[in-house]
């Protein structure tokens, strides 16, 4: 042990500058995770007390060396999530608590988005209301909570994307625009079908993508639309079927002009 402690103090010290020869060798070793914890990290974005931002945490256990992810990582995975899924935004507006409930149909949108975040039994979401009914709301208070658990989403603004999509559907780049839409873990697409009527190219699109996240039971897709399963029957009847088996019971409707809270105050 002598020996053993001479030559780790010497390899230190060579490393280090400090003369740990003196010491034992768990004394040592216990020094070299002490200096390792003290060194300041690289890590930018969140400042952490444990780690002083490296990330990892060196400990000592039976006489060897080990280090640990630190704590932080999953937040700091977590703000990366948020930042690239462009609901950053959006979530500090939209809270469980900011979510007005004065009528019963409000508490039960509520309730049902509570209930989906606490299943976690890989079912999709659709939250049908008219403009206003809080769907948007609730959803992307869902999104961020999975966010906050390091669940990678990506937000899609059917208006927006689609038209961008469509104008691509020939572009030799297309694979690569639509590929995100089609493999992210969550999918959130807002005011699906939302603009004018739905025209053929949107239906191909939605169904290129869904049907895609459809035959992957790992992927989860949510949805916020003014139409309700019915009427997406009407529009296509299988994609309206794909998103009904896989909600498994979370189609909520919110809908009813009585609904809409967004006009009243
Ligand atoms: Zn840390």
């Amino acid at each position: 042990m002598e020996e053993l402690s001479g030559i780790l103090g010497r390899i230190l010290k060579a490393r280090h500058g400090t003369d740990l020869t003196s010491l034992s060798f768990e004394d040592a070793i216990q020094r070299k995770a002490d200096q390792l914890n003290a060194t300041d990290g690289t890590l930018t974005g969140f400042s952490c007390p444990v780690c002083h931002n490296r990330g990892f945490v060196a400990f000592v256990k039976d006489g060897n060396l080990y280090s640990r992810e630190c704590e932080c990582m999953r937040t700091r995975r977590s703000l990366n999530l948020i930042e690239k899924s462009g609901l950053k935004p959006s979530l500090e507006a939209y809270t469980f608590e900011s979510f007005q409930t004065p009528e019963r149909w409000q508490e039960e949108a509520k309730r049902a988005a509570v209930q989906y975040l606490t299943d976690k039994n890989g079912a999709w979401l659709l939250m049908s209301g008219t403009v206003g009914s809080g769907k948007t709301h609730l959803c992307t208070v869902i999104c961020g909570e999975l966010l906050k658990s390091c669940v990678e989403v990506r937000y899609m603004k059917w208006r927006d994307d689609s038209v961008r999509l469509k104008a691509n559907v020939n572009a030799p780049d297309y694979e690569k625009l639509i590929r995100p839409y089609k493999t992210v873990k969550t999918l959130y697409i807002d005011d699906f079908f939302k603009g004018g009527s739905v025209t053929a190219g949107d239906i191909n699109l939605a169904f290129e993508i869904l049907n895609t996240r459809y035959t992957d039971k790992n992927l989860i897709t949510i949805l916020s639309t003014e139409k309700t399963i019915p009427q997406l029957m009407e529009i296509d009847a299988a994609l309206a079927t794909r998103i009904y088996e896989r909600c498994k019971g979370y189609c909520i409707c919110i809908s009813g002009e009585s609904k809409n809270w967004r006009l009243r105050t």
